[in-house]
C-alpha cells in the first residue's frame, strides 16, 4: 500500500514521514484508531516506505521490486500476528502461520482495511472470537531471529494487539524491547485500555483519529457507483470509519440493483413471457449464492411492504420514490387469494438456496409459480 492509497490521516502520514527523515523511527511502535480509521493500512503503508528502493518525498514509488511484493502484503520480509480461531471441522491449533494465505488473500479484498468481525467471517469460524497465542509469539520470536531475505527492515505487524493475553504478551515484551537488527515491530490496536501495560510502555505511540467527515464525503464520492443523493446519510452514519462507509454503499448498491431486477422479474412472470424469462433466469443463475439469496430477502420485504400498504399501513414503508411506486403498484395484486403463498414461495427458495439448490432450476420453478399467483391475485380484484 501507498500513502496515497490511504483515506485521509494527512497529519499522521506527515509525522511518520517526518520522523524517517529526522532518523529518528522507533523500533517499535503502536498505531492506535478506532475501526476503518487506517491503523492496519498506515502500519502497512509506513513498512512498504521504509523498504521502498526508490523512495519519493511523500511517498513508496510503487513499482520497485519490494514495492511490488508490498502491494500484494506478500513481502518475505512482511510478518502479520492477527487474530484467529478454529474453523469448523478442522482439529489444527489455530495460529497466525495457519492462516497465512487466507489473511492475505482477506487484506487483498479488504484493500488493507481490516475488520475484526470481517476477518472472522472470512476466516468461517462463526461467532467465536480470536485471539493472539503464544505459538504465534513462540514462531514470531523464531522468524524475526533469522536474517532477512532482502529487505531494509523486517517488519512484523500484529493487529488487534488487544487480542493478545499475558503469555504471548510476556513472551514478546523483550522483543518489543529491543528487537532483532534491523526489524521494526508495528502494533495496531483499537483499545487502548485492553493492552496490557506492559505492551504499551514499550511501543510509541502512533494515534490515528477518526477520519473527518468531509474527507470521507470526498472519498466516497470518487467510488464507483456510489448514489450521491445518498452521500450525507452515508457520511453521517459511517461516523468517521471508512470500512463502514463501503460496507453501507454497497449494501445500498445491493438494494438498488434487487429492486430493478425484482421489478423486471415481476413483470415477465406476469406477461408469462417464457423466453424472456428463460434469459432472465439463466442471468439470475451466475450472480452468486449470496446475492441470489438477498434478492429473495428483498422479495420478502416487497411481500411484506404490499401488505403494510393494503392495510393502510403505507406510511411505515420506506425506499425511494421509484422503489415506492413499485410497491404501490405491485400491491394491487396482492391480496388474500395468494398473499401466504408468495410469502411461502420466496421463503422456501431462501431455504433451498442456503442448501445448495440448482440455482438455474430453482428459479425456473420459483418463475413459474410466480406468474401463477400473479394471476390468481388478478383475478381475486377483477
Ligand atoms: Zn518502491
Amino acid at each position: 500500500m501507498r500513502f496515497n492509497d490511504i483515506i485521509g490521516q494527512e497529519e499522521v502520514k506527515a509525522k511518520l514521514l517526518n520522523a524517517y527523515k529526522e532518523g529518528r523511527v522507533a523500533h517499535t511502535q503502536l498505531f492506535l484508531g478506532p475501526e476503518g480509521s487506517g491503523t492496519l493500512p498506515l502500519a502497512i503503508a509506513f513498512a512498504q516506505y521504509l523498504n521502498c528502493k526508490n523512495k519519493q518525498e511523500d511517498d513508496s514509488c510503487g513499482h520497485c521490486s519490494s514495492c511490488i511484493k508490498y502491494e500484494k502484503f506478500s513481502h518475505p520480509d512482511l510478518h502479520f500476528i492477527f487474530p484467529s480461531n478454529k474453523p469448523e471441522k478442522t482439529t489444527e491449533n489455530p495460529s497466525s502461520e495457519l492462516f497465512s494465505k487466507q489473511w492475505i488473500e482477506y487484506l487483498q479484498k479488504a484493500k488493507g482495511y481490516g475488520v475484526q468481525n470481517d476477518w472472522y467471517s472470512f476466516l468461517n469460524i462463526g461467532n467465536k472470537q480470536g485471539s493472539i497465542y503464544a505459538r504465534d509469539a513462540n514462531n514470531l520470536i523464531k522468524t524475526l531471529s533469522l536474517k532477512s531475505f532482502e529487505a531494509t527492515y523486517k517488519v512484523a505487524v500484529i493487529w488487534m494487539a488487544e487480542r493478545m493475553d499475558a503469555a504471548p504478551a510476556n513472551k514478546l515484551l523483550k522483543t518489543f524491547e529491543e528487537p532483532p537488527q534491523d526489524t521494526l515491530i508495528f502494533l495496531v490496536a483499537e483499545r487502548y485500555e485492553m493492552l496490557l501495560p506492559t505492551v504499551r510502555s514499550r511501543a510509541q505511540l502512533v494515534k490515528v483519529p477518526k477520519i473527518k467527515d468531509e474527507v470521507l464525503r470526498n472519498a466516497l464520492q470518487q467510488q464507483p457507483g456510489i448514489d450521491q443523493s445518498q452521500l450525507d446519510e452515508l457520511v453521517a452514519n459511517a461516523n468517521g470509519n471508512w470500512s463502514r462507509a463501503i460496507m453501507l454503499s454497497s449494501q445500498l448498491e445491493d438494494d438498488h440493483s434487487n429492486f430493478e431486477r425484482f421489478r423486471e422479474w415481476l413483470l415477465l412472470c406476469y406477461k408469462y413471457d417464457y423466453p424472456a424469462l428463460f434469459t432472465f433466469v439463466q442471468k439470475l443463475a451466475t450472480i452468486g449464492r449470496e446475492k441470489q439469496k438477498s434478492f429473495l430477502q428483498y422479495g420478502l420485504q416487497v411481500v411484506h411492504n404490499s401488505i403494510q400498504i393494503n392495510a393502510n399501513n403505507g406510511n411505515l414503508v420506506t425506499g425511494k420514490p421509484d422503489e415506492k411506486t413499485f410497491f404501490n403498484n405491485f400491491a394491487k395484486y396482492i391480496n388474500q387469494s395468494n398473499q401466504y403463498d408468495f410469502y411461502e414461495a420466496l421463503n422456501e427458495a431462501v431455504y433451498h438456496i442456503e442448501r445448495n439448490a440448482h440455482p438455474a432450476i430453482l428459479f425456473g420453478d420459483l418463475s413459474l409459480t410466480l406468474a401463477v399467483l400473479l394471476n390468481r391475485g388478478r383475478k381475486a380484484i377483477s
